[in-house]
């Protein structure tokens, strides 16, 4: 993207590479002790989640497999509504697994606690979630992420794998948008 472009679409940067890249490498060693002597299945959710995917594994001491969703919530704007459909279904058989969800943004909670309740019905060992982003002022539904990023104010954002209207995911930082961006 044309980067004067992009600095003018840009409100304020949220999150660093450099603070990202830290939370990161905590969030793999806190991963890495408590899957010690266990097979980790990585979930991650198309397409948002490619970024914490990419540089959260390859912080992983643990060889963990990795297999993707990509699920479409109805509802309008930027608002998820619960509603979900499955376009991308796994392709590992969960029987056993113990399986971890990796996600880039936690909002009202309604995809995810979705999502967990579908994997869980599939016979695994256990599932737990891991999500670089969480809103807490925008919770709708508790959904238990037992490893979080950061705790974020109710603004949208973009960047590190986070799009408006498919564009900004390739930003190596998390952002919120001028208000023009939405005009
Ligand atoms: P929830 O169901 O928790 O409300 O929403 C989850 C999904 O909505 C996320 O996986 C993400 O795709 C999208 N989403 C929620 N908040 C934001 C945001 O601030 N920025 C972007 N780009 N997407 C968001």
């Amino acid at each position: 993207m044309d980067s004067r472009r992009m600095g003018r679409d840009l409100d304020k940067v949220l999150l660093s590479a450099e603070q990202i890249d830290q939370r990161l490498g905590e969030m793999a060693a806190a991963i890495d002790a408590d899957y010690a002597g266990r097979e980790l299945l990585l979930v991650g959710v198309l397409k948002g989640a490619v970024m914490v995917m990419a540089d959260l594994s390859r912080k992983l001491s643990l060889d963990a497999r990795m297999d993707w969703m990509a699920v479409s919530s109805y509802g309008s704007g930027t608002k998820s509504s619960g509603v979900v459909r499955i376009i991308k279904d796994l392709d590992t058989d969960l029987t056993g697994r113990h399986v971890l969800i990796v996600e880039d943004i936690v909002d009202s909670g309604l995809t995810l606690s979705w999502l967990v309740a579908n994997l869980r019905s599939r016979g695994p060992a256990s599932v737990e979630i891991a999500a670089l982003l969480r809103k807490p002022s925008e919770a709708k539904v508790h959904v238990d992420v037992r490893y979080c990023g950061f705790d974020i104010p109710g603004e949208f954002v973009v960047g590190y794998g986070l799009d408006y209207d498919e564009r900004y995911r390739s930003l190596p930082f998390v952002g919120t948008l001028a208000p023009h961006v939405y005009a």
